[in-house]
């Protein structure tokens, strides 16, 4: 069943309202532009009346903005919503399960100012990771942003030599045989966010701006073709959504938009992780550690938990991104890696054993850009392992694009999609 989200401005009933009473929701959503700005003045005085000036504001660019439609909830999607809100245009977010249900509230959140410089993603990177310097005072919500120090190290080779030169990068609660530690980051190049508050948060902001977030599963486009390809609209659960734009972030998911339109290929490559709570305190550092035992990546959270991973693997991706589920021996290597290293997280308490999608793309790049096949169709997907760190410039760009016809904040030429079509055939080797 379709449905828009509680928090919704649009919203105008009880989350399990009738399906006519959210038809009637929809419509008036996607009414005219004039309409559809008189609905949000009119929910904005019942509810939300100091709030009026301001929407007042983005109801005047409404009236000339572009009904847009974003597929998928993630760091991506919800990203290039908010954006999109700071310019005035309230989009509609369609989500199939539930915000940041899948690698964007499941990932790690490390980020780092210059680690893909050299690649065409450095730009992307270097401006991104401004962008989340400032978004703590934008979201007006606790997004567990902190810069930390990184280390890399090697794990089951007691060293003689613990600590990197000329710097006090050691945690104390990194008591296990670990030798050969160097800095790999200090705080004025690494930083970490929590990726499930990062993408709630985006959504939330874009909300308070006017957008809407409705929970259903894109099935389809609908795409005129009069005198040129045209997306005239989405189909969600068999119901037909207008929109004059449309943007498939759709993670590893957006291989399924093939069936629609000429997208490259996405698949999905496995991350395992754990969330464990340890009754020591966990100063503020990222460990990238690896041994004969394998790998295991320690990212603490200033809520007191660790974020442990490095198990990594190509499956098929399921159809529903809640089916995505852990490999019990993968998880069984990293505690004990974790444990390994560290007596606070050998006693530490397990919070969560999750499994999640890096969406990738065979070039190793993201694909973000104009679809050809229809205008008024994009893409943005196929971060790999940097979709935290590379939202914020992804979903600037992405709204430059969309209302200016080019992005000038960051040079998108290298992830053009365009680029990638004739790969869409090759297969990736896969488990199971
Ligand atoms: C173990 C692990 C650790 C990571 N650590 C980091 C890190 O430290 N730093 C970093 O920068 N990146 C990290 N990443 C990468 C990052 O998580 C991803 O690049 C990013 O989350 C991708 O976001 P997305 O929005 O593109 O996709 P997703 O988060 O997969 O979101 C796609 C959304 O689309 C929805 N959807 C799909 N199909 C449909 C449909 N038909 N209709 C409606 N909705 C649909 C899905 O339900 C999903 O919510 C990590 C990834 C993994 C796996």
């Amino acid at each position: 069943m379709l449905s828009l989200g509680v928090k919704s401005p649009l919203y105008l009933g009880s989350p399990a309202a009738p399906s006519s009473a959210l038809r009637d929701s929809l419509h008036i959503c996607f009414a005219p532009y004039i309409a559809k700005a008189r609905v949000i003045r009119v929910h904005c005085r019942k509810s939300h009346p100091q709030r009026i000036q301001s929407t007042q504001v983005t109801m005047a660019a409404a009236a000339e903005s572009p009904r847009v439609v974003i597929v998928g909830a993630g760091v991506i999607g919800t990203s290039i919503a908010y954006y999109l809100s700071l310019r005035g245009v309230a989009a509609t977010v369609i989500e199939r399960a539930s915000v940041a249900c899948a690698a964007s509230g499941k990932a790690g959140g490390f980020l780092a100012v210059d680690w893909c410089d050299g690649s065409p993603v450095g730009d992307l990177a270097r401006l991104s990771y401004q962008l989340h310097r400032d978004l703590p005072s934008d979201l007006e919500d606790d997004i567990g942003y902190r810069v930390v120090c990184t280390i890399g190290g090697n794990i089951g080779k007691p060293g003689k030599q613990r600590r990197p030169e000329g710097s006090n990068y050691d945690p104390a609660w990194l008591d296990g045989p670990v030798s050969r530690l160097q800095v790999m980051g200090t705080e004025a190049t690494t930083a970490q966010v929590h990726p499930g508050k990062l993408t709630q948060g985006f959504m939330k902001a874009a909300q308070r701006r006017g957008a809407s977030l409705c929970i259903g599963t894109v099935t389809g486009l609908d795409i005129s073709h009069n005198d040129q390809a045209c997306v005239e609209g989405v189909m969600v659960d068999g119901e037909r959504v207008a929109a004059d734009v449309v943007v498939l972030a759709m993670g590893p998911w957006t291989s399924h938009a093939a069936k629609w339109l000429p997208v490259p290929q996405v698949f999905g490559q496995l991350g395992n992780s754990m969330i464990l709570k340890s009754h020591q305190p966990l100063s503020a550092h990222a460990l990238y550690l690896h041994g004969a035992s394998g790998e295991v990546d320690i990212f603490c959270r200033p809520d007191g938990t660790a974020y442990v991973c490095g198990e990594n693997d190509i499956i098929n991706t399921p159809e529903d991104p809640l089916d995505v589920q852990p490999d019990p021996a993968a998880i069984k290597r990293l505690k004990r890696n974790a444990g390994l290293v560290s007596s606070a997280l050998a006693e530490a308490e397990v919070e969560a054993e999750q499994a999640c999608l890096r969406p990738t793309s065979y070039s190793g790049m993201p694909i973000i850009g104009a679809l050809p096949g229809a205008s008024g169709a994009f893409i943005a997907t196929g971060h790999s392992c940097w979709g935290i760190l590379n939202a914020p410039a992804t979903g600037k760009a992405m709204a430059e694009l969309i209302l200016d016809g080019q992005a000038t904040c960051v040079n998108l030429s290298p992830f053009d999609p365009a680029r990638l079509l004739p790969l869409q055939h090759r297969k990736p080797k896969v488990r199971g």
